[in-house]
């Protein structure tokens, strides 16, 4: 449950219209279920692989052969549906949706229409601290991907691969409750996010393992209210549906670009057409790929060799048991527990990985706040400097954690902890001896630090009268001495021994 109140952003208004328009998107967000095994048959679904090289005859669509269900790939779409706090539907069914294209051997995908397995969710899109959208979910359906048709090896021929054609898909349905073409990249992220957590999809866009179909259409400002309150879709615009975009860049700007198609046509008196379309990021427009076509155009009907799946409360229950900490409450938690800020905390739980590795440091360190500074903006930062992820970190978490905990303890400053965590990071070896064995310890000793501070205050005569005549200038001579003391001088005390050696 997310703790964090927060108010939904503004719908979107386009400008540069003759009137103002609202943006009403929803988005049917395909994902490769993580399995290795295809839905109904054993084939692998390694990518990369030899083209047709994983198909089993099933997947071939040769006469005679039975699909037989996958309980591993049932398990990760229940799974999904528990971290989208979907109802689970104990019964549901397999339908033939039938049409004919090269890579779809069968002439039919297995599908869910009528009885799909996963039932209404939700999910929380933050737009900033907050600020959060929340995305209804209508339904998550378990289907069979198609494979690859290749047209561009050979100027005369095209060539199919089946490799995929079988692998199975989760498809989650929102409703239309995203407003903005910014909303609709969040919400993708924050999908991908969830689904990485539970290790349902890995989430990998550029290999189309997670691909959006965005329904695009705009209304008055006041009609979308109508819509929410009535349920009546009448009151929205007429939709269309832009085709596979697996780029959160793609999607925004495609529905920039759609809207504004639209905009212009109703304002010159048109009708919007209800279609599919495809992006071309190239020209920047969408294009009429055919009209949109209806269930009835499918001849849907029950899958005769495959019973409906029923599936038992308590299997469903054990899923649930087993379902890890999701985003939202590892945010909220990080926020109360290590008192960080809702910025912050989003950072860390951006990646599972990532909050695994700060949740190490701060258990060395003690000290969540400063571990969340030092992991984000020290080591974040170098890392991104040379384009690592956290896996690749040359720095362990326990290795930070130590640092932390040095500059907590006042063995070093944060100056010196830079050098140190450079040192670390280039060169490994455990911090409590490299600051040992190279003389980096913070200089507590008040007698040191008193000694530093005669010399430089002897040595500057003319500076003592100006700082005592406007005691902000005190500040240099705390940097004259932490130069002098090659930045190992505790600060604080520094600077309490400046200001009584110099009367202020
Ligand atoms: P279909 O299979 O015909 O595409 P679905 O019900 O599977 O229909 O999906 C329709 C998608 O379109 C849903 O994500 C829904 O939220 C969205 N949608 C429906 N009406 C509108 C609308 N007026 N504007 C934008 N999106 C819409
Ligand atoms: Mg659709």
């Amino acid at each position: 449950m997310l703790d964090l109140t927060y108010e939904p952003p503004k719908p979107k208004v386009i400008q540069g219209a003759k009137e103002d328009w609202e943006l009403v998107i929803g988005l049917e967000v395909h994902a490769q279920v993580a399995s290795n095994a295809k839905l109904f048959s054993g084939a692998s679904t390694k990518f990369g692989a030899e083209p047709n090289s994983n198909v089993a005859f099933v997947d071939a669509g040769m006469p005679g052969m039975l699909p037989v269900i996958n309980e591993g790939c049932v398990a990760l779409a229940v799974k999904t549906g528990l971290g989208l706090k979907a109802g689970i539907n104990l019964r549901s069914a397999f339908d033939r949706k039938n049409y004919f294209y090269p890579d779809l051997p069968q002439g039919y995908q297995i599908s869910q229409l009528y009885e799909p397995i996963v039932g209404e969710g939700e999910v929380i899109v933050d737009m900033g601290p907050g600020v959060a959208r929340r995305v209804r979910i209508e339904r998550i359906h378990l289907e069979q991907d198609a494979g690859k048709s290749i047209h561009d090896m050979d100027p005369s021929m095209s060539f199919v691969d089946l490799n995929r054609t079988g692998v199975a898909l989760m498809e989650i349905v929102s409703r239309p409750d995203i407003r903005g073409p910014e909303e609709a990249a969040a919400y993708v992220g924050k999908l991908r996010q969830i689904l990485r957590y539970l290790g349902t999809c890995n989430g990998d866009m550029q290999n189309g393992n997670l691909r959006a179909d965005v329904n695009v259409s705009v209304c008055r400002p006041g009609d979308y209210e109508k819509y929410q309150e009535t349920g009546d879709f009448s009151h929205l615009g007429t939709r269309c549906e832009i085709k596979n975009m697996n780029s959160m860049r793609f999607i925004q700007q495609a529905i920039e670009i759609e809207a504004r198609r639209q905009i212009a046509i109703v304002e010159d008196g048109g009708e919007v057409v209800q279609e599919t379309r495809l992006f071309d990021p190239d020209k920047g427009e969408t294009r009429s790929m055919r009209s949109k076509e209806e269930a009835h155009d499918y001849r849907y009907f029950p899958d005769p060799d495959l019973l409906p799946l029923e599936i038992e409360q308590a299997w469903v229950d054990e899923i649930a048991a087993s379902l890890p900490e999701l985003p939202d409450e590892k945010k909220t938690r990080f926020v109360t527990e290590y008192g960080m800020t809702e910025y912050d905390a989003g950072v860390l739980t951006a990646e599972v990985e990532n909050a695994a590795f700060f949740e190490e440091v701060a258990a060395v360190s003690g000290d969540g706040k400063l571990s969340a500074n030092w992991v984000i903006n020290e080591l974040f930062g170098r890392l991104k400097k040379e384009d690592h992820d956290i896996t690749e970190s040359p720095v362990s978490a326990e290795q930070l954690g130590k640092i932390v905990s040095l500059i907590k303890a006042g063995d070093i400053s944060g100056k010196i902890a830079k050098d140190l965590f450079e040192i670390v990071y280039s060169e490994g070896g455990d911090p409590a001896v490299i600051v040992e064995s190279r003389g980096m310890k913070q200089v507590t000793d008040t007698g040191a630090i008193e000694a530093a501070v005669d010399e430089v205050i002897a040595a500057n005569p003319a500076q003592v009268e100006k700082a005592q005549a406007n005691p902000k200038l005190a500040g240099w001579f705390v940097g004259q001495v932490m130069k002098a003391t090659g930045g190992k001088a505790n600060p604080g005390s520094v600077n309490q021994i400046v200001k009584e050696k110099l009367g202020l």
